[in-house]
């Protein structure tokens, strides 16, 4: 069979080529959500996986959903993060998949004077902007959450926050965008990329397919992908690291986290990219966030390192990790972890989103750099840059996650 690459014809006698509308790069929240949104605009979208739907971040992540509601004047993060709690709304409540959602509300646990006067200051101003937020006594909290420490000074209580299982809920957009017509390929590694006269040609292993639009949605991998097409696409893989209890009675109703890391951060971010807690080997904040899954296993994690391209726990940061939970939640003092594992989360140099049309390349287009929150940020995403592609006109609340302000070509950095 012959195949055009960009630069001529080529014989591929083993391969087969196909052809499809919109094709996605990448199986995970971002991808699934924006093929799922196409096909429901009546795109035709074709979905490669280099392995299982959910086998990067959007399957291993603790299942935060980050919403404080939109408030009076919704910025990028208040669109993505309320948006998406709506749609994992319908996709449990209105297309029945069970993706063990729950609007649990979220406690961060206030351990100094210090961190008390910034999460006051913090609260008043998210509530001036008509955002779902408490500051809450350490005895209102214990009866929300009678596990949590009485030395704290207090907690910061999101009503809006949610959890879901992450891969379940990955899963269901693969299977929602199917029902809508998509083809959706795992074990589909896209190893080649060439534009064409109107379009793209994608290649895999088993083959190529030729698609008028391509979207990439390929999480901390969008660098290398970007390579392939020339693109210096600044988005780095940082390492997250979560562990777990074995299945126990229930004893905890909320999404917990501590408020060391929102006020290290504040006082200094970091860059390139910023909001880690180990930089070049040395420990600058701690970071904390879990929940309780419905079967009963207690999940915990929090560190967020550049290891290259290593997914292998550290056990120093899974100690202090539990040293800290165990500081808010005396109870998991006593309970062995039985299992650790990581993943690569998509870091932006630049901490924001890029979500649109990349420049100077026809019909490109990208959804990523979700960073640590991309799971409660993805369905929204995935949706915005599905209604971009389809009409051709951004959301204006879009123009924070513009790629243009930092995709270059790889002579050109
Ligand atoms: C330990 C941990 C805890 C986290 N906790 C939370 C949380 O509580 N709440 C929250 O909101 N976020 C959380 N996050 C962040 C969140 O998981 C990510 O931001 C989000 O999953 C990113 O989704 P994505 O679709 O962009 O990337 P991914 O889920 O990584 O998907 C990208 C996919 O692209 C595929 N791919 C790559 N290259 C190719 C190729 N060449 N061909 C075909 N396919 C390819 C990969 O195999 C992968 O499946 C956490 C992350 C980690 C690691």
């Amino acid at each position: 069979m012959a195949v055009e690459d960009g630069e001529g014809y080529h014989e591929r006698p083993s391969m087969t080529t196909s052809e499809t509308e919109v094709l996605v790069i990448g199986g995970g929240i971002a991808g699934t959500s924006a093929a799922y949104h196409l096909a429901a605009l009546g795109h035709r979208v074709t979905l490669l996986e280099r392995g299982e739907i959910a086998s990067g971040a959007s399957g291993v992540n603790m299942g935060g959903i980050d919403s404080l509601g939109l408030g009076d004047k919704p910025d990028l993060q208040a669109h993505l993060t309320a948006g998406s709690l709506d749609i994992f709304k319908t996709v449990q409540l209105d297309h029945g998949e069970d993706i063990e959602l729950r609007q649990s509300g979220a406690l961060q646990a206030i351990h100094t004077e210090e961190q008390l006067a910034f999460e006051r200051e913090r609260v008043a101003a998210l509530r001036a902007r008509g955002h779902q937020v408490q500051l809450l006594t350490t005895r209102e909290a214990r009866s929300l959450e009678p596990e949590l420490s009485p030395a704290l000074l207090g907690a910061m209580y999101s009503p809006l926050r949610s959890q879901a299982d992450p891969a379940r809920a990955t899963r269901a957009f693969a299977a929602l965008a199917e029902r809508r017509g998509a083809r959706i390929l795992t074990q589909h590694e896209v190893t080649a990329l060439t534009p064409r006269a109107r379009g793209w040609l994608a290649v895999m292993p088993q083959g190529s397919i030729v698609a008028r639009s391509l979207v990439l949605a390929a999480g901390a991998w969008c660098g290398p992908v970007g390579i392939l097409l020339g693109l210096d696409i600044p988005i780095v893989p940082v390492r997250g690291q979560m562990w777990a209890t074995t299945p126990t009675a229930p004893c905890l109703f909320q999404t917990i986290s501590s408020a060391e890391s929102a006020h290290a951060w504040y006082r200094e971010p970091g860059d390139d990219p910023p909001f880690l807690t180990i930089r070049k080997g040395a420990r600058v904040t701690r970071h904390l966030y879990g929940r309780q899954r419905r079967n009963g296993e207690i999940i915990f994690g929090g560190d967020r390192e550049l290891a290259a391209w290593n997914t292998t726990p550290d056990p120093r940061g899974i100690e202090a990790n539990r040293a800290h939970a165990a500081e808010v939640l005396p109870c998991l003092a006593g309970l062995p972890i039985a299992r650790t594992w990581a993943g690569l989360m998509p870091f932006p140099l630049d901490g924001k989103p890029l979500i649109g049309r990349i420049p100077r390349r026809d019909d490109l287009w990208i959804v990523g750099g979700l960073a640590s929150s991309g799971f409660g940020r993805g369905p929204m995403a995935g949706k915005l840059l599905a209604e971009y592609i389809h009409s051709g006109r951004p959301a204006p609340v879009l123009a924070e996650a513009d790629p243009a302000r930092c995709v270059v070509e790889r002579m050109a950095r």
